[in-house]
C-alpha cells in the first residue's frame, strides 16, 4: 500500500463524520476540531480502554476528575507560570510565527523562502488567562489547566485518606487541557483544547527506577493491546539538555504518523518536585507515613501522560487501509481493534421487502444490549459492506430469505471478508469471542 497522508485522514474523518472543523459555518476557528457522531464514539471507546487498563484492572490505582479552574497559586507552585513558554520567531517578511526550536534559524522562511527574516526569539506563556467573577484585575485570575496532572497532585492527600491506597500506587484522570499553541497544522495532533489521560504513580524514592522502568514497558504493551502495530511504536529517551525542570529521567513513546515520527505519550519520573513544591506553596504536610516501616517521606511521582485525542488522531491513522481487491476495485478500510471500532455490528435486511427489514430491525434491537449497532437497508449489500468497512465496523449480519425460513443469517468478518451463515442465537456468543481472540491481519 503506498504511504496515507494526513490529507487522506482528515478528508475520510469530515466526509464520514468523525472529525470537523469548529465552527465551520463560520469558516472555521483555526485548531479547533469537534468529534462527530462515530469520532465521539471513537474517543469514548479509547478513553474507556484506557481506563479499564489503567483503573478497573488494577487494585493499586484509583480515578479522579479535577476541576479545570484551580487556584492561581497551583500554576506557580508547578513552575508553569514561570517555565511554560515556547520561544517563538516571527518572519519580518510573511509574518508566519514558528516555534524557535522546531525550525532551522539560519534557513529561508519555511513558507514564503525569505532568508534572514526571524525575529529574535521571544517567550509566551502558552497558558490560557481569564477571570473569575464580575471584576477583571490582577487579583481574580484564573488560568484554564494546561495538564490535569495538577489536579491530581492537590487531591494526592485526599485520596490516600479517603480511598486507603498505600504507596505504591497511582491516580488517575482523564480531561480537557489548554495550552495557546502556535503552531497548530497537523489536524488534531497538536489542538489548543485537547484531552488528556494521565496517571500519576506515587513511589518510594528508592523505588523510582524500577517503577518508572515498569510503566515505560506497560504503557508501550498498552499500545500493542490496543492494536497498534509494533514497527510504528518506538522509544525516545530524553537527553540531558531535553529534560523538563520537574524530570529526573524521562521516555516519550513515539508513533510513526504521516507526517513523521512524533510523541504520543510522555513518561517522566518527576521525583519530588511537584509535592514538595505544592507542601512549600500551600504550607499544608504533604508527606507520606509508611504504617508499617514508619518511614515518613514526600514521595516521587512517576507520570504517564498520554494524549487522548492525539490517540484518536494515531488510531485513525494506524487503522487506515487501501486495499486492492481480486476484482480491481479499492476497498478502503478502517482495521480498529472491535473494541474501539465505533460500530460494532451491522445488521441489514438483503432487500427491503417481504418482512425482511422488520426482521432485521427487530434482531438490530436485540443486538443493542451487547453491542453499539447500526441499521442499514439502503443501497445494494456490497455498497452496505464498504461502507461498514470504511468506518471500521468489524462485524456485519445480512437478514436475507433463508433467514426467514430457518434463523439462519450471514455474518460478513471485516478484515477477511469471510462470511459465514450461522443460527441467530449464536450471533452474540459467537460475535464476543470473536472480539476476545481479535488478532490484526498483517501484524
Ligand atoms: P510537545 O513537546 O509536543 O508540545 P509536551 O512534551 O509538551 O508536547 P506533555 O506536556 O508531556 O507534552 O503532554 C503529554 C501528552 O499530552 C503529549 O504526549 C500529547 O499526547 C498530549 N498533548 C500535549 N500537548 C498537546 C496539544 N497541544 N494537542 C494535543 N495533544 C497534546
Amino acid at each position: 500500500m503506498e504511504k496515507i497522508t494526513l490529507d487522506t485522514i482528515v478528508s475520510l474523518c469530515k466526509r464520514r463524520g468523525f472529525v470537523f472543523q469548529s465552527s465551520e459555518i463560520y469558516g472555521g476557528l483555526a485548531s479547533a476540531w469537534d468529534y462527530g457522531p462515530l469520532g465521539v464514539e471513537l474517543k469514548n471507546n479509547i478513553q474507556r480502554f484506557w481506563w479499564n487498563e489503567m483503573v478497573r484492572s488494577r487494585r493499586n490505582i484509583v480515578g479522579l476528575d479535577a476541576a479545570i479552574l484551580m487556584h492561581p497559586r497551583v500554576w506557580e507552585a508547578s513552575g508553569h507560570v514561570e517555565n511554560f513558554h515556547d520561544p517563538l520567531v516571527d518572519c519580518k517578511q510573511c509574518k508566519s510565527r514558528f516555534r524557535a526550536d522546531q525550525i532551522d534559524l539560519t534557513a529561508a522562511c519555511p513558507v514564503c523562502g525569505t532568508k534572514d527574516s526571524f525575529t529574535e526569539p521571544r517567550q509566551f506563556n502558552l497558558m490560557f488567562k481569564t477571570h473569575l467573577g464580575p471584576v477583571e484585575d490582577e487579583s481574580n485570575i484564573v488560568y484554564l489547566r494546561p495538564e490535569t496532572a495538577q489536579g491530581i497532585y492537590v487531591n494526592y492527600k485526599n485520596c490516600v485518606q479517603t480511598s486507603r491506597v498505600k504507596v505504591p500506587f497511582g491516580i488517575a484522570q482523564v480531561g480537557k487541557a489548554f495550552r495557546n499553541e502556535i503552531v497548530t497544522k497537523n489536524f488534531i495532533f497538536r489542538t489548543c483544547e485537547f484531552e488528556q489521560m494521565e496517571m500519576q504513580f506515587f513511589v518510594k524514592p528508592s523505588e523510582d527506577k524500577k517503577w518508572f522502568d515498569y510503566w515505560k514497558e506497560t504503557r508501550m504493551e498498552y499500545y500493542k493491546k490496543l492494536g497498534i502495530r509494533p514497527d510504528k511504536l518506538r522509544f525516545h529517551p530524553h537527553g540531558p539538555d531535553e529534560l523538563a525542570h520537574y524530570a529526573k529521567e524521562a521516555v516519550d513513546i513515539e508513533y510513526e504518523f504521516p507526517m513523521g515520527w512524533r510523541e504520543l505519550e510522555g513518561i517522566h519520573n518527576r521525583t519530588d518536585f511537584d509535592l514538595s513544591r505544592h507542601s512549600e506553596y500551600s504550607g499544608k504536610d504533604l508527606t507520606y507515613l509508611d504504617d508499617q516501616t514508619k518511614e515518613r517521606f514526600v514521595p516521587y511521582i512517576i507520570e504517564t501522560s498520554a494524549g487522548l485525542t492525539r490517540s484518536v488522531l494515531m488510531v485513525l491513522s494506524d487503522a487506515y487501509e487501501e486495499e486492492t481487491l481480486e476484482n480491481g476495485e479499492t476497498r478502503t478500510v478502517l482495521r480498529f481493534h472491535p473494541l474501539i471500532a465505533p460500530v460494532t455490528v451491522g445488521v441489514f435486511p438483503l432487500v427491503k421487502k417481504d418482512g425482511l427489514s422488520e426482521y432485521a430491525m427487530e434482531l438490530e434491537e436485540e443486538l443493542r444490549e451487547h453491542f453499539s449497532t447500526f441499521y442499514d437497508e439502503s443501497g445494494a449489500i456490497g455498497r452496505r459492506y464498504r461502507r461498514q468497512d470504511e468506518i471500521g465496523t468489524p462485524y456485519c449480519i445480512t437478514v436475507d430469505y433463508d433467514t426467514k425460513e430457518n434463523d439462519t443469517v450471514t455474518l460478513r468478518y471485516r478484515d477477511s471478508m469471510e462470511q459465514v451463515r450461522i443460527h441467530k442465537n449464536e450471533i452474540v456468543d459467537t460475535i464476543k469471542q470473536a472480539i476476545k481472540d481479535y488478532k490484526r491481519v498483517g501484524v
